[in-house]
């Protein structure tokens, strides 16, 4: 039989107890004849805890300290977990990423994994070990440096891990059932999709869905990796993250639902991660704009959306606005300040008050009227609507940061997506 993969969230690993509910849960899947090899997030809120801890010690504390922190975290997890497998007379042998050979680029704080080189955890496997890897962090190959791959990231190291070793299946394993309609904690009657395209995943990851990190779907995808994602608290069947949803054979045999065409939209997803920079009274020239995005991407700053205003005719001015990670605030208005007499912009006006509501469906693409409908839902809930962006199977929305619970609500209703009984079950985690 082949090699299975697991992720277990914080939330999964929050104290004592539950490490051993995992382990357990882990030889089980040993004693099927699997061989297992496991990523780990740090146990329950540690990452957030050391954040608050690094900032206690220094407002802007250097990236390579942070990773150095950050990961120690997983650190704590994996030797905790593989002293519980033992107990139950099995062995494990944890890694690091870096001694399980995650090679990444040299971003601190998002590095990119670009390489798998896994010797030690098929000399391990091959040892009749269970295999545990810290998650969320690699090495550099140019800096030699450790680094970590983002919040979220040990989804990502278990995909990765899943492709270089070619696994059957990721299995990732979180405190709610699935993959919702919308995030339980704010739509109660939410439903638990059964399969999800990697396509509209990734729009709803990319989108604030906290459930999976951005960067495992699009590795998903590219390995044709299938994603697992349910709950470590429960039995259920979870949600598949497959390329073609009708097509991927459910394990009870296709249903009546896989012949029937899916359904128009997947989800509802909110971001609250986000802000507004608007650069006021841009000069209405060539190249000023590429002077502004040139200066944000030397900073490594992801941007989302992005608006030019139409110029004022009497003062061939403009504003130019973007949303960006909060977390990247300081480092982009640092960044902007620099270029001011170059560009000749008036000021810079910051706004960390706002949230994204995003509508995601592969149907969109072949039924008019969603943007109409969802724009309606707004306007019902009185939420207005601050900035939009579309892509071919999304329509995002920048709203004030205290209507984002009232946006996603009214959405999910207007599209019929409400459940006629509570299927949603939050296990744990504060979904911080
Ligand atoms: N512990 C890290 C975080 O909280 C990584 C992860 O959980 O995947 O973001
Ligand atoms: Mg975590």
């Amino acid at each position: 039989m082949g090699i299975v993969v697991q992720k277990y969230g914080g939330s999964s690993l929050a104290d004592a107890d539950a490490i051993k509910r995992v382990a357990r849960r882990i030889v089980e899947v040993k004693k099927s004849g699997h061989d297992v090899v496991v990523a780990v997030s740090a146990m329950g809120d540690t990452t957030d805890d050391l954040y608050d801890l690094a900032n206690g010690v220094s407002p802007l504390p250097p990236a390579r300290e942070m990773d150095m922190l950050l990961t120690a975290g997983e650190r704590i997890s994996m030797a905790l977990v593989a002293m519980a497998i033992s107990d139950l007379g099995y062995t494990a042998r944890s890694f690091t990423g870096s001694q399980a050979g995650v090679i990444t680029d040299s971003v601190h704080g998002k590095a990119k994994i670009i390489d798998i080189t896994p010797g030690r955890i098929t000399q391990a496997i091959g040892e009749g070990h269970i295999v545990i890897v810290a998650g969320f962090q690699g090495v550099s190959a140019d800096t030699k440096e450790i680094t970590t791959l983002g919040r979220g990231g040990t989804d990502t190291t278990a995909v990765a891990l899943a492709a270089a070793l070619e696994a059957d299946v990721c299995e990732i394993y979180t405190d709610v059932d699935g993959v919702f309609t919308a995030d339980p904690r704010i739509v109660p009657s939410a439903r638990k999709l059964d399969k999800v395209s990697y396509e509209e995943m990734l729009e709803l990851a990319a989108c604030g869905a906290k459930i999976l990190h951005l960067r495992c779907v699009e590795y998903g995808r590219r390995y044709g990796i299938p994603i697992h994602v349910r709950s470590s608290f429960s039995q259920l069947e979870g949600t598949w993250v497959v390329n073609d949803p009708r097509a991927h054979p459910s394990l009870s045999g296709p249903t009546e639902e896989d012949t029937m065409e899916q359904p128009i939209i997947a989800g509802v997803a909110h971001d609250r991660s986000e802000a507004k920079i608007t650069v006021v009274g841009v000069p209405d020239k060539v190249g000023e704009a590429a002077r502004i995005f040139e200066a944000l991407a030397d900073a490594q700053i992801n941007l989302d959306m992005i608006v030019q205003n139409v110029s004022a005719a009497a003062t061939s001015l403009t504003d130019i606005s973007f949303t960006l990670p909060r977390t990247d605030g300081q480092v982009a208005m640092t960044a902007l300040a620099r270029i001011q007499a170059e560009v000749g912009y008036d000021k810079l006006l910051y706004d960390d008050k706002i949230g994204k509501v995003s509508l995601i469906g592969a149907g969109m693409r072949s039924h008019p009227g969603i943007t109409s409908k969802f724009f309606a839902a707004l306007a019902s809930a009185g939420v207005n609507i601050g900035m939009i962006s579309t892509s071919e199977i999304r329509i995002s929305v920048v709203v004030d940061e205290n209507a984002v619970d009232d946006a996603v609500r009214a959405t999910h209703t207007a599209f019929d997506l409400d459940a006629d009984e509570v299927e949603a079950v939050v296990y744990g985690g504060t979904g911080r």
